[in-house]
């Protein structure tokens, strides 16, 4: 039996400098203190974007995420099975192809 559940559900994005990015690229753009922020620990208080603002984070199944994308890398903050992005696949296809093809 597992225990070792976290006590929240996870960080999918980082906001910082009024946009989202996903974790690796936050690590990347402001360091490993992103890595406390993740974490829930206390010492992330003190984290700031490149603008001065405090780091916020967005938990995974958020509305937030909803059809959003890193503002680095652009992969899929939602989750990728989200309804969100299949929507937005949709009116993708629809605007490319008129053909009717049905599996
Ligand atoms: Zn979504
Ligand atoms: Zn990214």
């Amino acid at each position: 039996m597992e225990q070792n559940q976290p006590k929240w559900p996870g960080v999918a994005a980082i906001v910082g400098d009024a946009d989202l990015y996903c974790v690796s690229c936050a690590l990347k753009r402001y360091g490993p203190g992103i890595q406390d922020l993740v974490e829930d620990r206390d010492s992330a208080r003190a984290l700031v974007d490149n603008e001065g603002n405090p780091l916020g984070v967005v938990l995974r199944f958020s509305e937030d995420l909803h059809a959003q994308y890193c503002g680095d890398c652009h992969t899929r903050l939602c989750d990728d099975d989200c309804c969100c992005y299949q929507a937005e696949a949709a009116w993708d296809s629809q605007q490319d192809e008129e053909g009717e093809e049905e599996g």
